[in-house]
């Protein structure tokens, strides 16, 4: 059954979203490198291995709790460009705006995007504005790339999840979803959930200065922790099982997701990471991560087995089994 208009479900980052790229887009530009279906294309030139990746960000509303659009454009890039083990160097911003946006919130974006760049030790270097008529987009839309180095030795990526790999979260999930959908709904005043939005690069780098048995690393952004570990379980032909008891997730945003009627496994993350790592040097990325200061929940939510190769499942509380399928129906549009 084949849709014949794009869906806000094409957006979703799950099922629909990796149809569409299937089908249409995986075809026409047919390479080694996009076929790989990673975070970040990875190649070389003249003997040096870089990472190279892309994402537009056209969230809604522009500020919401803890963040904005800019920050979020900045850090969602540096963390795609860092998920196979680089070390982010250079970003372009490429920034759509519609007639009539106020210079005081233009402002803001923008100094909010380079404060992040400084943060996470990179720098803006080439970018792009165009203005369009009022009502042809939402305000600001922007576009961020980024490039960066990766050392040669390593080889991070979806395929190289390992029977008896452990499986990290690196803090608590389904905060940034929650914090854009309490704005939007207008209960963000009686909670305390702000985004997660955050650089990792630094957490990747320490890691992988400890340990050369990290095998799989990526950011649980659209879709949640539930369609990204499904996506790792298609990529690497394993299994995955992960246990409910060890999911964290805060309390408050554990009872906005009840109440709302969302399973936080599939809402978005912008400041995590899921870290694959051979059970010997699990308890030290662990620390690593904890060290830092985007980390210090970070905690073991499961592990990579030989059944159900393709599929991950989850213990629940009550120790039965049920199968996690990836997200399927738009139910956050425009959350990043
Ligand atoms: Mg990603």
């Amino acid at each position: 059954m084949k849709d014949k208009n794009v869906l806000l479900d094409h957006g979703s980052g799950g099922k629909r979203s990796n149809m569409m790229i299937s089908d249409i887009i995986l075809p026409a530009f047919d390479n080694p490198m996009l076929a790989a279906l990673n975070d970040s294309a990875v190649f070389e030139i003249d003997g040096k291995k870089l990472s190279f990746s892309t994402d537009s960000y056209v969230i809604d509303p522009i500020f919401f709790p803890g963040g904005n659009i800019g920050e979020l454009a900045v850090n969602g890039t540096i963390n795609d460009v860092s998920m196979c083990g680089a070390k982010p160097l250079y970003l372009s911003v490429g920034i759509i705006m519609e007639e009539g946006f106020p210079f005081e919130d233009l402002e803001i974006i923008i100094k909010s995007m380079g404060e992040a760049a400084k943060k996470a030790g990179i720098q803006i270097v080439t970018g792009d504005t165009k203005v369009v008529s009022k009502g042809a987009c939402d305000k600001i839309f922007i576009n961020t790339s980024g490039i960066g180095v990766v050392d040669n030795n390593l080889n991070i990526n979806g395929q190289n999840a390992r029977v008896g790999d452990k499986i990290i979260v690196s803090g608590t999930i389904a905060d940034h979803g929650m914090a854009v959908l309490a704005k939007r709904e207008g209960m963000d005043f009686d909670t305390d959930i702000v985004t997660d939005s955050a650089p990792l690069n630094h957490m990747i780098s320490d890691m992988l200065e400890i340990s050369s048995n990290v095998h799989v690393l990526r950011d649980p952004t659209r879709g949640g922790v539930g369609t990204t570990l499904n996506e790792i379980a298609g990529q690497s032909d394993k299994g995955i099982l992960i246990y409910e008891n060890k999911l964290p997730v805060k309390d408050s945003v554990k009872a906005i997701c009840e109440l709302l009627g969302f399973d936080p496994l599939y809402v978005a993350n912008e400041g995590k990471l899921l870290c694959f790592v051979a059970e010997e040097d699990c308890d030290k990325v662990l620390e690593s991560i904890r060290k830092s200061e985007f980390g210090k929940d970070a905690c073991v939510i499961g592990e990579v087995v030989e059944e159900n190769p393709g599929r991950v499942f989850l213990e629940t509380l009550i120790g039965g089994r049920r199968i996690i399928d990836m997200l399927t129906g738009e139910q956050l549009p425009r959350i990043c």
